[in-house]
Order: structure tokens, then C-alpha cells, then sequence
């Protein structure tokens, strides 16, 4: 495969390119690269990025790229698709969420041009690649030890996105502005219409969700006028919420989530049993406000202040 260090879209010749895009050198003066896709139609049109991978445990979202990548491939009319199915190699070699250092990239984007490892690594991808994007999809899971349903993070105040959030064939969208220093707090700033997607648990292959949001992403590009394939939505009710919390666990022990992802949750429902390693219950916890369950807690051992659940509050407006 083709190493570069520099790309012009719009100079690139029509059909499918893979290239790995040189962005540092680690210790022993060898290349860091990051795997690139590009499907380059003849017709000018709009510069579309997918992005897995940012934490590099969070598998479910570079298969969803290449079942993308390939069903589009003889089908794109116009503009061109970019995928980068692994944007934190470091993290993505050890399997691990951060960065080799330890940071998690998704809280110093957009990088720094003269500053530490993992700022300058941040700057390379986001001004060599991804400032190019008109539009961006970053995917991602719950955390290690947590899951996820499949959800959407997106301003709905932006009318496009508001329309492409909801045929993306997810179970619930999560409206919010984004922090600064996200990948998509910073594709904002400078004029990306980008959403987060949320397909699921990490270190996994789920096929379910990967072919729900595969569908979900053709949809956006036949929506885009980039293909011409009917937008197909799944049937199923999809949950519009404005705000979100998580509950925190009181004490470190042993916990037991009782709702399951999706369930409706009402305030005063028991919603986790708490015992200590004497198999004494130390907390039952109820919920605080009524919601949707977006996530939770897999690993029943749990530190104090660790992220239990994580509600949704649906939105009666929207
Ligand atoms: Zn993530």
C-alpha cells in the first residue's frame, strides 16, 4: 500500500484509493501512519468523511466502514467519500482507549501544531485530512467494561443534521453541543457538520448494529445526493432526548444494574443493588429523574465515582 504524507482531494483522480498517510515517527524513526479510503466520484461534490476509531477499542465502527466503503464503491455520483478506519493507531495496537501516553484523544482535539505527542499527532490528522471534510461521522462505543445502545450525538438545532440524525436508523439521538475539544466540538468550530455515533460495546464485532448503522450512513449519502439508493428506515421508534445524566456509584462494591438498555426508567424505580465484598448490600440506588436507559455498566466491580448508568430524558417536543 501507497505511503504519502500529503493529499488535494480535489486534485485525486476518480475511483477507489488506499494509502497509509504518514502523521509521526515513533521511536525508532519509523513511519506512524493512519489507513486512509477514498471513493473519488467524476462529478464535483460534497468532501464526506467517516471516522472510526479515535479511541482505539472501539471496534464495531471500522467494520461499518468497510461494508460502507464497499457497497458504495461502484455506486458514488458525486464528491467524494473519505474513511479513516483507524485514527489512533497507538491506542488501536494495544488495544487500549487512549493514546500511547495515556490520553484520550477525544478531549484535545483539534490538536496542537507545536505541541505534546499526542496534541501534534491531534494537529497532523485534523489539518491534513480532516479540515477538508464538509461533513463528518465519527463512530464510536461505550467504554471498556460499559454498553451502549445505538445512539446518535448531534445539534438538532442545525437543520441538516437534524434531518441526517434521523435516518441513520439508530434507537435514540442525544441533542447536545458538543464540548470544544471533541472531534466534533472541533469539526464545529471550523464549519464540519459532524454527529457522534455510539454503535454498541467495545473490543467487539456486534453485526446487528454494524449493519443497522451501515444502512443508516448509505441513507446519509443518498440523502446527500451522493448515491441514488432508496433511504430505508428500520422499523422501529426512535427516541429524540435534550439531556442526559449518568449516576455515579456511592461506593465501590459490587454492582447490579437492574433495567436493561432501552428500558424505560421511571423516577423512584430501584435501579442498582450495591453489596460489598462480605455480600452485604451497602446502597440501593433509585432513579433520580424518569428517562431512557442509553448505557450501563457491564463489569459489576466498581471503583466509587465510577459511571453506572447513563440516562436519557426524552425530549416531548421534538
Ligand atoms: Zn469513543
Amino acid at each position: 500500500m501507497k505511503r504519502i504524507h500529503r493529499i488535494n482531494f480535489l486534485d485525486l483522480k476518480p475511483g477507489i484509493h488506499k494509502y497509509w498517510f504518514n502523521i509521526t515517527k515513533d521511536a525508532l524513526g519509523d513511519d506512524i501512519s493512519v489507513p486512509i479510503i477514498i471513493n473519488k466520484s467524476k462529478k464535483d461534490g460534497p468532501i464526506f468523511f467517516i471516522n472510526s476509531l479515535l479511541h482505539g477499542d472501539e471496534l464495531n465502527g471500522m467494520e461499518v466502514i468497510h461494508k460502507v466503503m464497499d457497497f458504495i464503491s461502484d455506486k458514488l455520483l458525486c464528491g467524494c467519500v473519505v474513511a479513516i478506519p483507524v485514527f489512533n493507531v497507538p491506542g488501536f495496537l494495544q488495544a487500549q482507549r487512549y493514546f500511547s501516553n495515556g490520553v484520550d484523544l477525544n478531549s484535545i482535539m483539534p490538536g496542537k501544531k507545536d505541541g505534546k505527542i499526542h496534541q501534534i499527532y491531534a494537529h497532523k490528522i485534523m489539518k491534513n485530512l480532516i479540515s477538508k471534510a464538509d461533513y463528518l461521522l465519527d463512530l464510536h462505543t461505550a467504554r471498556k467494561g460499559s454498553r451502549n445502545c445505538y445512539y446518535v450525538r448531534a445539534n438538532l438545532n442545525d437543520e441538516k443534521l437534524n434531518e441526517i440524525a434521523k435516518i441513520l436508523n439508530s434507537n435514540l439521538i442525544l441533542d447536545s453541543v458538543p464540548t470544544i475539544t471533541t472531534l466534533r466540538g472541533s469539526c464545529e468550530a471550523i464549519g464540519i457538520k459532524s454527529i457522534t455515533l455510539e454503535i454498541g460495546d467495545p473490543l467487539k464485532y456486534q453485526k446487528g448494529m454494524i449493519n443497522t448503522c451501515s444502512r443508516g450512513i448509505i441513507n446519509t449519502l443518498s440523502y446527500l445526493g451522493m448515491i441514488n439508493e432508496k433511504v430505508e428506515l428500520f422499523d422501529k421508534k426512535l427516541i429524540i432526548c435534550n439531556n442526559s445524566y449518568r449516576i455515579q456509584s456511592p461506593e465501590g462494591g459490587i454492582v447490579e444494574i437492574i433495567p436493561n438498555i432501552l428500558d424505560k426508567v421511571n423516577q423512584g424505580d430501584l435501579v442498582a443493588i450495591i453489596k460489598d465484598v462480605f455480600g452485604e448490600i451497602t446502597h440501593k440506588i433509585e432513579c433520580p429523574n424518569s428517562g431512557i436507559i442509553i448505557g450501563k455498566v457491564n463489569n459489576p466491580v466498581v471503583e466509587e465515582g465510577l459511571n453506572l448508568i447513563h440516562i436519557g430524558i426524552p425530549n416531548k417536543n421534538k
